[in-house]
């Protein structure tokens, strides 16, 4: 069992029946053993696609991506919610992610400069529900007619809808985790989801 489930299963808080809080060790006290193992895991399954840049969105993905970067030894790039005073309008692609579990829209960006046709992205997120948040950074990668290598996230709630939207656009999705449900306070993982359920 990969250290992230470990990870899940004791630490994790159920809050309902659609939210795993998990700021213990993923997205605000963060965890190095997790970001190592996780890491690995992404590498692993991403190696040979000739990837030149990683990419996520602010602020709880960048702690998983800067480790991917790192190791792969290209650059991270983080899309910003707020707008740098130091960019124009000209100068940035921008897309707008909604948050269902925030209840808000923001226009996010990235700098021209950052982003190029020639690129191969790995997209790095913490965690994959309704899939706005990849939506929205695949579609900054497309602006920039650059490619989108692959989507990677550390815990995919596979019973919301976001790795569906993703399929459908022929993204290739790494999960480390998959969980099937959240029901009576409980984790379930895809793996352990009666058999004749689909994901
Ligand atoms: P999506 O755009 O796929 O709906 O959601 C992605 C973003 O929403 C993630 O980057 C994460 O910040 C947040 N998020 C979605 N579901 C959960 C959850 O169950 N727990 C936590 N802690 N964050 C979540």
């Amino acid at each position: 069992m990969s250290y992230l489930k470990e990870k899940i299963l004791k630490d994790g808080i159920v809050l309902n029946n659609d939210v795993l809080k998990v700021d213990s060790f993923l997205n605000h006290q963060i965890d190095p053993t997790v970001m190592k193992e996780s890491s690995n895991e992404f590498i692993e399954y991403f190696k040979d696609k000739e990837i030149t840049k990683v990419m996520t969105i602010e602020a709880s993905g960048i702690a998983p991506a800067i480790r991917v970067a790192s190791q792969l030894d290209v650059p991270m790039l983080f899309a910003k919610k707020t707008e740098p005073s130091t960019l124009s309008n000209e100068d940035q692609y921008e897309t707008n992610v909604h948050s269902f579990t925030k209840n808000k829209t923001s226009r996010v960006l990235v700098s021209k400069k950052y982003l190029a046709p020639d690129d191969k992205v790995l997209i790095i997120d913490d965690f994959l529900a309704n899939g706005e948040a990849a939506l929205g950074l695949i579609d900054l990668v497309e602006q920039a007619e650059a490619e989108v290598a692959g989507v990677g996230i550390c815990v995919e709630k596979s019973f919301q809808p976001g790795r569906a939207k993703l399929e459908e656009k022929g993204i290739d999705i790494f999960s480390i985790c998959r969980i099937a449900s959240l029901e009576n306070n409980a984790v379930t993982f895809v793996e352990e989801a009666t058999a004749n359920e689909e994901y």
